[in-house]
Formats: structure tokens, sequence, C-alpha cells
């Protein structure tokens, strides 16, 4: 019987996985560029760590953890986003005392949330994101929410839709926590069961109910902007003002809250709509934090930061199909008709790799038409025959299967024709550019 997959994951395969692959080379050069390192920490953290960081109000701590207990009756948890592991590796490596500030982190790997599998939403995903802790400057903050933009520009995204928004500092949220208590008071008796519970651990959370009767209450809310601190909106409008400055276009979203609680200050969403109309939600999103370092038994260090989720930039890119230059290319196809040109193909198939070239043979016994057909989908620039007169004479028929040019090289001079060929492909590309 066929065992299938547990809800809400998916396998990542052929091309699919070649698109992963070329999202996270993309991401790796842009936070590269900007002297992020990777950090590399473990899938399954204590439980506690996840309660202290994304807090006990969120729906990811509520609701969505994937919790159990190890054989040693240990509470243990799949990591549900990254952030967490990465500042408890900071604190316990004491690394804020070691290296150079801001630390620059990037991640990259799978996350899971107990959340109802639709467009876009899995239970396993995978995220990237990066992390700079311990410069309180505005301009760290503007690094991060920059390089965001300038990845996924980098990755062919045109027209991307930045929201962003300040949760202000701690007094401007109780200030505005007070607000919206007063407000939702004479409303919570029609509201959902989670609003109830919202209203009594974190109120802002009630910002991001989803149910439809419950966001015509949160429009008539109080705005945050009207309880911001006089600091807090001057640090929100040099953030703007480099935006600005380098010409990245925003959009304020005073709804934005983030369904974190460790966030202060900016908060920021990367959007896009592709050009069929497809939107999966955030594609990427981050903020400020103030007190995730010393809730985690570090030092007060403030940090900015940014997760995107793989699935849901691999589902854009793909939609507009701006994924063409992952398909396979493979360099030569050799193919051999017959068991002694099999022997000589094979040999003429290691000697190529050895050189660096990406080289398929064909190793079950086909005949040329397939092998042309198989050599097509592999995306192959040449292919190399063998067949019984090229094994006597220790020939092969070199086609061009671009132009369909043919030619007959010795077995002992293909490297250096392979190297004469992609030489001169090489001067064409530069003549080119
Ligand atoms: P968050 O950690 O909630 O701020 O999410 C950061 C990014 O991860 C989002 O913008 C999404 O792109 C992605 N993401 C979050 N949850 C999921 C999920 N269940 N499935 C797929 N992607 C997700």
């Amino acid at each position: 019987m066929e065992i299938n997959l547990p809800k809400g994951t998916h396998d990542v395969l052929l091309d699919e996985a070649r698109g992963y692959d070329r999202i996270e080379t993309v991401f790796k050069a842009a936070a590269d560029l900007y002297g992020f390192n990777e950090f590399r920490t473990p899938i399954i953290e204590h439980t506690e760590l996840f309660v202290r960081s994304v807090g006990d109000s969120s729906d990811i701590v509520r609701k969505e953890m994937y919790t159990f207990k190890d054989k040693g009756d240990r509470s243990i948890t799949l990591r549900p986003e990254l952030t967490a592991g990465i500042m408890r590796s900071i604190v316990n490596n004491k690394l804020y005392a070691t290296q150079d500030l801001p630390l620059k982190a990037y991640y990259v790997g799978p996350a899971f949330r107990y959340e109802r599998p639709q467009l876009g939403r899995y239970r396993q995903f995978n995220q990237f994101g990066v992390e700079a802790v311990g410069v309180t400057s505005t301009l760290s903050d503007a690094e991060v929410i920059m390089l965001g933009y300038n990845a996924f520009k980098m990755l062919g995204f045109e027209d991307i839709l930045l929201k962003i928004n300040t949760l202000g500092d701690e007094a401007s949220r109780n200030a505005y926590r007070e607000a919206l208590k007063t407000y939702f008071a004479s409303h919570l008796d029609t509201m959902c069961e989670d609003c109830k519970v919202r209203y009594e651990v974190n109120p802002l959370r009630i910002l991001d109910c989803k149910v439809p009767e419950d966001q015509a209450i949160v429009e008539g809310a109080p705005k945050m902007s009207d309880y911001l601190s006089m600091e807090a909106k001057e640090k929100f409008d040099q953030i703007l003002a480099l935006l600005d400055a380098f010409g990245i276009p925003y959009e304020i979203d005073e709804a934005l809250v983030r369904g974190l609680d460790y966030y202060s200050h900016v908060v920021f969403e990367y959007h896009y709509t592709t050009k069929k109309g497809v939107n999966v939600g955030a594609m990427g999103a981050g903020g400020h934090y103030d007190n995730l370092i010393a809730d985690l038994g570090g030092p007060a260090l403030s940090g900015v930061g940014f997760a995107c989720g793989i699935e849901r930039v691999y589902a854009l890119l793909k939609d507009d199909e701006l994924l063409v230059d992952t398909q396979e290319n493979t360099d030569f196809y050799v193919m051999p008709l017959g068991e002694a040109a099999l022997q000589d193909g094979f040999m003429i198939a290691s000697a190529l790799r050895a050189a660096g070239y990406r080289t398929e043979v064909c190793l079950e016994n086909k005949n040329f038409k397939t092998m042309f057909k198989r050599a097509e989908r592999k995306g192959s620039r040449f292919a190399l025959i063998i067949g019984e007169d090229e094994v006597k004479t220790e020939t092969v028929t070199l086609k061009n299967l671009t132009t369909q040019e043919q030619s007959k090289v010795a077995y002992g001079e293909l490297i250096e024709k392979a190297d004469e060929l992609f030489d001169l492909e090489e001067e064409h590309h530069h003549h080119e550019e």
C-alpha cells in the first residue's frame, strides 16, 4: 500500500527543486553583498524558547506549534520560525562580545506550523531570512529592508509592494493597547472566540483577525499613529526618508501588526501580484525588535530582520515565468549504439566530466530517435554519437544541437575540442555584452 504525505507537506522535486536552489542562491548572494554570514541552528529547540520569544499571545504559540515530549520527558518544539534559534545561539555563544556589531546572520531552512493548508500556506515550509543585531540606528533597519527589496529585485521581480508600519516603542504600544481595549470592550460580545482571548492577552492581535465581521469592527478602531511617542515617530520618519532617498517605493499600512509578539518600531512586508493576478499573501516579512535578546537572557540589544517563504516566492516566480534559467542544461549528451559503444561512451563521459563538462550518457539501450529526444529534454548543447563505425575508428560524431552542424572528432582530441567550443562561446558572449 502506498503511503501518502502528511497533510500540509509537499515534496520539492525537479523544476521546483531547481527553482528553490536558485532562490536560495540569489538570497545568499544578496546577503553576502551586505556582509551577512550563514547561521545553521537546530530544527528542534526547547518549547520555552518560542514561548519567550514568539510569545504566548501569538497564534503560533497558542495553537500552531508541533510540540512533543522526547524520551527524556523534555518539551521539544519543531521551530515555527528561525529568528528565535538565531537569537538563542547569539546569546549562548556570546557573539555580541566577540564579533563586530551589528551581528549579521542569514539562515535558510524548514519551519513548521500546524496551520490550515491553503494557497501559499503549508505545515512544513522553508524560510530564508536575515537578522542584524546590536546597532540601534535606524540605518540598520533601513539596511535590512533594502537588502530584502534588492534580493527580490535580483530574482527578477519588478513591482514589489513594500508595506510598512511602526508599532512604536513600549510606551506608545501600551497607550495604544489601552485605547484598543476601551474601543473593543463594547464590541467584544459579538466577536469571535479568538478575539476574546486576544483581548485579554494582547489586543493588538485583534487587528490581525481574519473573520470578516470582526474586520469590519477593526476598521473603526483607533490608529497606532495617534499613540506614537515623538521619538517613535521620528525613528519611523527617518526610515521612510531613507527609503525615499534610495527610490524604494512603499505603502504605509496601519493595519500591519505582524503575528509575532517580539516586534517594536518598524514592521514591514513584501508583497507581489503576478501578471495573472496571483497573490499569495506576504512573500516576506519582518521588523525591528528591542527585547528579544534580553528576554532570552542576553544583554539589552535590539535587532531587525526579515524572513521570506521560499514556497511563496517560487509560486510567484513560476507564475510570471521568471525562472527560465533554471532549466536543466547538459553540455554533452553521449549516445552510444551497442555494447562496445556504451563502454567507450562511458569512458568519454568520465573524461568530459573530469574536465568540468556536464555530461550525460545514455545507459539504456535506446535508438537514436529516443536518445535525441532525451538530449533535448536535458537541454544538451552537443550530442556525441558513437555507433559501430565510430568504435572501429575511435572517433565520435559531434553534433551541435542548435545549428545541427556535424563533425568527426578522434577520441583523443575530444577534450581539446570541447575546450575550443566552449571558449568560442564564451568569447561570443563577451562580444554580445
Ligand atoms: P512570519 O515568520 O510569520 O513573519 O512569516 C514570514 C514569511 O514566511 C511569510 O511572509 C511567508 O512568506 C512565509 N510563511 C509563513 N507561514 C507560512 C506557511 N504556513 N506556509 C508557507 N509560507 C509561510
